[in-house]
């Protein structure tokens, strides 16, 4: 697994970023190995930070997780004076200068292939081989990353199922094994007076960097390795049943890891390794699960072979659709944002992301094909309202995942299968739970017509308390007409095909 021929050095640098824990942490196993000291950076990057809005769940979930990371450090080598720095401002600068002042020989991180990430790297990578610094990376977000899994022809899998198979033909034991940190515990340096003095003297809270609190905390959301630990461990006792309580978004069924997978605060490796220990066992919830995790790296390396897809169809026949962009469109798409668009189910969804930064993986499928089959508007729309508010955005899996809803993506569903979400409602969410949960407005409407208000008699909406277009909208859209229009507006796909 080390392909990396790597020197002994006195001093080395963790430059944290998606993986922000200490066991199993592929480039701090891997700088403690080589180096005499290791010190440990993490960048708060104005480049990322500045365009965000002031009050950002995924930010506080970084700098609790930051905090936790700490404490882990402190107990690990059982010292107060190791610690993790913290520095604000763009990595580009920051990296090489902390790397001078902390006169290290060599910068340790982990693979981040999003091209923007890409490009940032390459600058600091040369920035320190200008200053004499080596700067090793590697593979520890992902099971397989980049060229790893390839077809017998030697070409990227488009395609999940086949990839899904090469994959789990080729996993070992060794791909899964964790990077044991324990032996190294001494090797962690601690900052001279000197160092102290040019440092942050303690590390940045949220107002430091010019952020405010969210209601992370009154969501009870987990951070940090502690947080992950907790939701792995409580997602073992219900894995087995993963298969059967996916789909509910009114079930406990899912782990909640993904933000914990976006920043690393888990180990893939650990949590792969239990899933294809118990699938191998026959738990078919377990072999699911594993599932979820392999569409993870499909979409990762689908990224890394074809960069494009940030902007463009996978299916370049996709980009000559119209889309609707006018005005009456962008009412539309801000009726969905807000969770107004007279559809319980689709609002319910909108209001539990924008809520809580958390949307059901049914529910993502329903929303997203609402707004490009129901609304007509470009899935691109779509994609950056869940980049800004999904605590676990990850570029690769939500362009997948919309690419996938508008059929435009590799392995897609056929442009002609357009969700129902009358029928996605009555059967995901049969008891109306979920709906009730969120949208508290119709809790005096009662089943069936909880999923279609629209089709309520006079009466049963007066004895709920409900005037549509007052206290809930009317449907903004017809499902039925919506579909053949979709239909028509895909019909250039099949032209340009033939
Ligand atoms: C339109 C759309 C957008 C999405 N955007 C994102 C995103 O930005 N970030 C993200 O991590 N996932 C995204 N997904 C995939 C999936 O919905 C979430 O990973 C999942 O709901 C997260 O909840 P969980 O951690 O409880 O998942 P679980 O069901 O417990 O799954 C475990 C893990 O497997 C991975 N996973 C599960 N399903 C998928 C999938 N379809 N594709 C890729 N990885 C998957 C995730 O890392 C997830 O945490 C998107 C799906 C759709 C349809």
């Amino acid at each position: 697994m080390h392909k990396h021929t790597i020197d002994n050095f006195q001093s080395g640098l963790v430059w944290f970023r998606r993986d922000l824990r200490l066991q199993d942490q592929h480039a701090l196993f891997l700088a403690l190995k080589h180096c005499a000291q290791v010190y440990c950076v993490f960048v708060f990057d104005t480049d990322i930070l500045n365009p965000l809005p002031r009050q950002d769940r995924r930010v506080e979930f970084i700098q609790a997780s930051l905090v936790n990371l700490d404490e882990h450090l402190k107990k690990f080598t059982q010292s107060s004076e190791v610690r993790l720095i913290t520095l604000h401002g763009s990595a580009v600068q920051e990296i090489p200068s902390v790397a001078e002042l902390l006169e290290v020989q060599a910068v340790f991180t982990n693979h981040d292939d999003e091209p923007s990430s890409l490009k940032r790297d390459s600058t600091i990578r040369g920035k320190l081989a200008a200053k004499g610094v080596s700067y090793f990376d590697f593979k520890d977000h992902v099971i397989f990353e980049r060229s790893e899994v390839l077809n017998q022809t030697g070409k990227p899998y488009g395609v999940f199922t086949p990839y899904k198979n090469a994959w789990l033909k080729k996993v070992t034991e060794l791909d899964l094994q964790s990077f044991d940190i324990r032996p190294y515990k001494a090797k962690f340096a601690t900052l001279k007076p000197a160092q102290l003095k040019r440092l942050p003297a303690q590390m940045h809270g949220l107002e430091d960097i010019g952020f405010e609190l969210t209601n992370l905390k009154e969501l009870g959301v987990h951070t940090g390795i502690d947080g992950g630990e907790f939701l792995f461990k409580d997602f073992l006792k219900r894995m087995d049943l993963y298969n059967e309580t996916r789909d509910f978004p009114s079930v406990k069924g899912p782990s909640y890891l993904g933000v914990h997978l976006r920043f690393g605060t888990v180990s893939i490796r650990e949590l792969a390794r239990t899933a294809l220990e118990r699938s191998r066992a026959g738990s078919a919830g377990a072999a699911v699960w594993l599932s979820e995790l392999i569409w993870r790296d499909f979409y990762a390396q689908i990224l890394h072979h074809h960069p494009r897809v940030v902007t463009k169809a996978f299916k370049p026949e996709y980009d000559n659709i119209q889309w609707e962009d006018d005005k009456a469109a962008k009412k539309l798409f801000a009726a969905w944002c807000e969770g107004q668009t007279g559809f319980p189910i689709v609002d319910a969804a909108m209001r539990q992301i924008n809520s809580s930064g958390y949307m059901h993986n049914r529910l993502r499928m329903v929303v997203a094909s609402f707004l490009v089959k129901d609304l007509g508007i470009d899935w691109r729309w779509g994609e950056a309202y869940f980049a800004k508010h999904l605590i676990d955005f990850d570029l690769s899996s939500n362009n997948g995942g919309w690419q996938w809803a508008s059929s435009s993506g590799c392995d897609a569903q056929p442009y002609f299968r357009i969700f129902n979400p009358t029928s996605q409602s009555e059967r995901f969410d049969p008891k109306g739970i979920f709906i009730y949960r969120y949208l508290p407005e119709l809790k005096g409407l009662g089943l069936p017509t909880l999923h279609t208000p629209w089709l309520a008699e006079p009466m049963e909406l007066l004895g709920a308390g409900l005037q549509l277009g007052k206290n809930y909208p009317h449907p903004i859209v017809d499902h039925a007409k919506a579909r053949e229009r979709t239909l028509m507006r895909y019909s250039v796909v099949k032209a340009t095909k033939s």
